[in-house]
């Protein structure tokens, strides 16, 4: 009978402890034969994680796959504005990504000016009404009863309280309003006027952002990946970060969103550890302005 019929079993694949990767070895000299590897036992690694995908191979704790599509990866931290200290955090590490600043909280400008000082990107993270009438979008928030004047008037406060060099913006909550085409067009509108780009943080599936920007033949970016640290919890967060890689490979960027002081214990170290290998298989990073 057919279902009885063995099947050849695959033992050399059996063998394989993880798959084939491109010669990306950094720690095999050039020019020599990679003899040591040969005669080292096919042991699986040791300390198995709960990574999905890829194994970690021996020259890498990570199952960093190689970057394809020119994989860019375009990292926005929110929430900035309590605390200096924490925005610095991020700011010390060694490749481009933007500090989006709430305004109007005890910090904002010294964040503003520490993410600015480290020459990372810097933009207002502009509190909007949320379709949820319970969620308190903070001060300096548009709200769905103010008028274009008056959405013009408290963005350009926003502004001018985080001080110099302010690029773009996006939006902290903000349903409401992103998904009411009249509005958030006011809103690109003062983002043109004033030379800044808008950051669709997506916070809702409805928003209108693409559309009032398709009728103003105005670009704008939008989150387009995962949120990084909807869990506070270290392998959770690197799973989002691969999910992050896997989207940057399929469409060759992606716009991911993390939160400034909700993540401080965990993202930071755990981006500086990684960054060494995603630079050594191909990965870029890059802000929303950069190409
Ligand atoms: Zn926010």
């Amino acid at each position: 009978m057919a279902v009885d019929t063995p099947r050849p079993s695959p033992p050399a694949a059996r063998e394989q402890p993880a798959p084939a990767r491109p010669r990306t070895e950094t720690a095999s000299p050039v020019g020599q034969p990679d003899t040591a590897r040969a005669d080292r036992p096919q042991s699986p690694p040791p300390a198995q994680q709960p990574i999905p995908a890829q194994s970690p191979s021996a020259d890498s704790p990570f199952a960093i796959p190689p970057a394809r599509n020119g994989a860019t990866l375009v990292l926005v931290l929110d929430d900035a504005g309590r605390s200096a200290e924490n925005v610095r955090r991020y700011t010390a590490l060694p490749f481009p990504l933007t500090i989006a600043v709430l305004p109007r909280l005890p910090q904002s400008r010294a964040c503003a000016d520490v993410a600015r000082t480290a020459g990372k990107e810097v933009i207002l993270h502009q509190p909007m009404q949320a379709m949820n009438p319970r969620l308190d979008p903070g001060e300096g928030a548009i709200r769905a009863a103010m008028s274009g004047a008056e959405i013009a008037a408290v963005i350009q406060e926003n502004l001018a309280e985080l001080g110099p060099g302010i690029v773009g913006m996006n939006n902290h909550e903000g349903s409401l309003i992103t998904a009411d085409v009249m509005r958030i067009g006011m809103v690109l509108d003062v983002c043109r006027e004033r030379g800044i780009y808008f950051l669709d943080s997506r916070t809702t599936a409805e928003t209108k952002a693409p559309q009032a920007a398709l009728e103003r033949d105005m670009p704008i970016f939008e989150k387009a990946g995962p949120y990084i640290d909807n869990e506070i919890d270290r392998d959770k967060m690197l799973a989002r970060l691969y999910e992050t890689l896997a989207y940057a490979n399929e469409h060759g960027r992606a716009v991911v969103i993390g939160h400034v002081d909700k993540s401080v214990d965990i993202l930071p170290a755990l981006l500086a550890e990684l960054y060494p290998h995603l630079a050594a298989q191909g990965y870029r990073f890059a802000t929303p302005s950069m190409p």
